[in-house]
């Protein structure tokens, strides 16, 4: 159902649309038809050309295969393909020009953004009386799943859940900068700890209400077998590549960013892409105000949940992530996304009683006008091949949900500021597991 009004929408911007080919590329390409452009001048001075640069690749990032690429040839119409990358994918409008060469029926993408004698991969359109057929994925839409049995107690049967919780936790809490403590005598705030919390009362009841649950880290251990002192050398080699000088403070702090998000997250996305292949991922996140140097009590406690997408032109010119970021155009996870986001949300903050959050516009994008979703380029909403929600709820450095972390994992409800509540992660479970059940009842 939801495929019908987003074509609505997206028909409002083909108008547009024929603006998007920047001239100065369309001519430079204009004697071919969209094939690779021509490169006989060059070879003429193939020995005074000087090597080609090492390609703009994220931080652990692989070389990409453009022929992931192939199943989808003609599977996607110009109009719907402009439709995702200027409505939710990049974060301003003209942010993909530089990389993306449009014809009338096809797109040429640079490999290589730092060289473009590399070549173009050409993808082909989908023709207009040619139905949409949608290819090589491993997770499907609500409505691929089997029919459920009237009034079923097991609306999540057949389905296969990854839950993700966010961060390290135990020893390694300290290595990613999610945790505080304040006060004496207090429990630390550990946000790697908290999520495994999450997940844990997840796996038991969505596994009773039929689904298969994953869990991407079932530990306080990290998942990646890297660590930090056996990325100094990829550190070094990261920041040389980004024209950066690569001091010894900032190789180690490029180090323990890369294990714990590159190395960490690109390792759960292997569990995920190549063992689970689930049909939706859940990203399990606690939000937090920034704190300055200390960490201190602030205002702010809201809710937000992110999906993929708002990539910046330095991501766009990453020759990986652009690769990733058509993967998920061509697999049409968005539609997937935002339904289930819609109705999680509403069940969430039925749970928690949360105010949305706002992004200032530049690192993140919003959604449909829905104030509680926006969109945002982060390691594993990308890199995770399938619907991706990730949670943003709760700031932990407000001083109830400090309350609430103090008071742990308790049986039924306790008082705060005058209201009855759950525990604060079965509260935080709650919400979610309402919101799949809902949408799975009604899409399927
Ligand atoms: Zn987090």
């Amino acid at each position: 159902m939801f495929i019908k009004s987003t074509a609505k929408r997206f028909a409002l911007l083909i108008i547009g649309s024929q603006l998007l080919g920047s001239p100065a590329l369309l001519t430079s390409f204009a004697s071919g038809d969209g094939g690779e452009p021509s490169t006989e001048k060059e070879a003429t001075k193939e020995e005074t050309v000087a090597p080609a640069p090492s390609p703009n690749i994220a931080r652990l990032g692989r070389i990409p295969d453009w022929t992931r690429l192939d199943p989808y040839q003609e599977s996607m119409s110009r109009e719907e393909f402009i439709y995702l990358l200027r409505h939710c994918y990049v974060r301003n409008d003209g942010d993909f020009k530089d990389y993306m060469v449009f014809r009338h029926d096809r797109v040429l993408i640079m490999k290589q953004s730092n060289y473009p004698e590399a070549g173009y991969y050409e993808l082909r359109f989908k023709p207009e009386n040619k139905i949409p057929e949608v290819k090589s994925r491993f997770w499907r839409p609500a409505n691929e799943l089997n029919d459920l049995p009237e009034n079923s107690s097991k609306p999540l049967q057949d389905l296969v859940i990854a839950v993700d919780p966010g961060h390290i936790g135990g020893e390694w809490t300290t290595w990613d900068d999610r945790h505080f403590k304040i006060g004496k005598d207090t429990i630390a705030v550990e946000e790697g700890v908290m999520t495994l919390k999450v997940a844990k009362i997840l796996e038991r009841d969505l596994t009773q209400l039929g689904a298969t649950v994953v869990l991407t880290r079932a530990t306080e251990n990290p998942v990646t077998a890297d660590r930090i002192e056996d990325l100094h050398d990829e550190a070094r080699a990261y920041l040389i590549r980004k024209r950066k000088t690569p001091s010894s403070g900032l190789i180690a702090a490029t180090a323990k960013r890369m294990f714990a998000i590159s190395s960490e997250i690109r390792a759960r996305a292997d569990l995920v892409n190549e063992n689970f292949k689930p049909d939706l991922a859940l990203c399990l996140h606690f939000n937090a105000s920034p704190w300055g140097s200390r960490p201190s009590f602030r205002k702010s406690n809201h809710l937000h949940l992110l999906i993929n997408g708002c990539y910046a032109a330095y991501e766009v010119a990453e020759d990986d992530t652009r690769l990733e970021m058509l993967l998920r155009i061509l697999q049409r996870v968005y539609y997937e996304e935002v339904a289930l986001a819609d109705d999680i949300i509403s069940t969430l903050q039925d749970e928690t009683d949360l105010p949305a959050a706002y992004y200032d516009g530049t690192n993140g994008k919003s959604i449909n006008d829905n104030d509680y979703l926006w969109s945002r380029n982060l390691l594993a909403n990308r890199m995770f091949l399938c619907p991706v929600i990730f949670f943003e709820p709760y700031c932990m450095n407000h001083v109830e949900t400090h309350a609430r972390v103090q008071a742990g994992e308790y049986r039924g409800l306790q008082e705060f500021k005058g209201v009855f509540r759950k525990n604060i992660y079965q509260e935080y479970a709650d919400g979610v597991t309402a919101g799949l059940v809902n949408y799975f009842r009604r899409n399927r």
